[in-house]
């Protein structure tokens, strides 16, 4: 067992590191307070990642992607958590695994250039009838010698204003869902509102609207019924990257931020950090900072193995997510009146933070996988010697 990175992993981290410090965190103030990113200024930072090969890291290298492996793409997404959502899509890009089932022509109309940065995609499921139940949705497709006929709603689409093309999920029978690859423009197709959040400022949520939208044959990806199950699959990695990996890095963050202010506050003639109660908090937060870090890495791991980490990875959901939340609270408390004040970023990411217990499955949801899979399994799932 061996747990040291390699120095090309902490060369890459660095790399990361630097411009994330240098080029991003330094437009987060400015994003914060207009509630977009300007256009120019995205594509400055899109250019530059590019430039250093920071772009579309998870994809194979055979399609223009950086071909990194689960763990050292793991790495990376921990970096990415210390800046905020907006600055992370533009710069490094969002270029989801399931669009790996892409086939034939798909390949060059949608999978290549959304691994180049010519087309962003954003992933398109929930309905405001079906969320947690995804396979509740009612939007569908049916079949015409055109190819499919789209009709239906979304809502909450991550980046929908900045995409070029969403990946839709639509009933295409009583019991049967599929993927599409809905481009932007099409006929029947229109945006609707931002939905304002409580965080992730600058980052567009959208309602979606699909009235007898005319899709093309190649527009299914995978088989019919079978693209939900394929992408379901492929966003197991997403989650263990986007919400796993990120949490932990926002939440070593927010806990040096919290740190170095109990290192430099000052009350009753002493820094605050010489109180108790005030270490107990550190203390609480870099444990479980540790362990999360290690879950994740651990999750990796198995993937780079061949393994099925689907348990692990809702282990992880649940644990990152969770750990974030108390740790960006205690940010907040041991920064007192300075947590809640908007002069300071600790408010913002005691914000931001909230969202990870409920997207890519609630914390709920993913009690309710790992409790199931343990009921079936036994104690495989926590005791690693069996
Ligand atoms: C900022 C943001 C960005 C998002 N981005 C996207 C996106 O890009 N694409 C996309 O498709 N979706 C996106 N979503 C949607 C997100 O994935 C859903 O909000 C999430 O899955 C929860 O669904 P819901 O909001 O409908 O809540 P519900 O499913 O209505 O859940 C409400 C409550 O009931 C609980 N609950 C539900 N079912 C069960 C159960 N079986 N057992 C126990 N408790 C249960 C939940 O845990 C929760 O506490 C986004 C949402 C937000 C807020």
């Amino acid at each position: 067992m061996d747990f040291s990175l390699n120095d090309g992993q902490k060369m890459m981290i660095e790399t990361v590191r630097r411009f994330i410090a240098e080029e991003l965190q330094p437009l987060e103030n400015e994003v914060e307070e207009t509630g977009f990113l300007d256009k120019s200024k995205a594509q400055a930072i899109h250019d530059k990642a590019k430039a250093l090969s920071l772009y579309g890291m998870n994809m194979p290298a055979e399609i223009g992607g950086g071909g990194l492996s689960n763990m050292d793409r793991i790495l990376c997404e921990e970096q990415f958590g210390h800046t905020t959502d907006i600055l992370i899509r533009r710069a490094f890009g969002n270029v989801y695994e399931p669009l790996l089932h892409c086939k034939g022509e798909q390949i060059e109309r949608w999978l290549k250039p959304a691994v180049a940065g010519k087309r962003t995609c954003a992933i398109t499921i929930t309905e405001s009838g079906a969320g947690s139940d995804a396979a509740g949705i009612k939007t569908n497709a049916k079949k015409n010698d055109k190819g499919w006929v789209l009709n239906g709603t979304k809502h909450f689409i991550s980046d929908g204003e900045w995409s070029d093309f969403f990946l839709v999920s639509a009933k295409t029978g009583e019991k049967e869902i599929s993927m599409f690859m809905v481009d932007k423009g099409l006929a029947g197709f229109t945006l609707g509102k931002d939905q304002k959040m409580m965080g992730l400022r600058g980052t567009p949520h959208l309602e979606l609207f699909f009235d007898n939208v005319q899709l093309e044959d190649a527009a299914l990806l995978g088989e019919a019924g079978q693209g939900f199950k394929l992408a379901m699959g492929a966003l197991n990695v997403v989650r263990l990257a986007q919400v796993g990996a990120r949490a932990v890095g926002k939440a070593t963050h927010v806990c040096e931020l919290m740190l170095n202010w109990a290192n430099e506050r000052k009350q009753f003639g002493s820094k605050i950090g010489d109180f108790q109660m005030v270490q107990q908090m550190i203390a609480d937060s870099v444990i479980e900072i540790n362990a999360a870090r290690w879950m994740v890495y651990h999750a990796a791991w198995m993937l780079d193995q061949g393994m099925d980490a689907r348990e692990q990875i809702a282990m992880v959901k649940v644990h990152a997510a969770e750990t974030l939340g108390r740790v960006v609270d205690r940010a907040v408390q041991v920064f007192g009146g300075m947590g809640f004040c908007k002069e300071l970023s600790i408010e913002r990411y005691y914000r931001d933070a909230r969202i990870y217990r409920i997207y890519d499955g609630t914390s709920e949801i993913h009690r309710g996988v790992i409790a199931k899979s343990t009921m079936k399994k036994g104690a495989v799932l926590f005791d690693v010697h069996r």
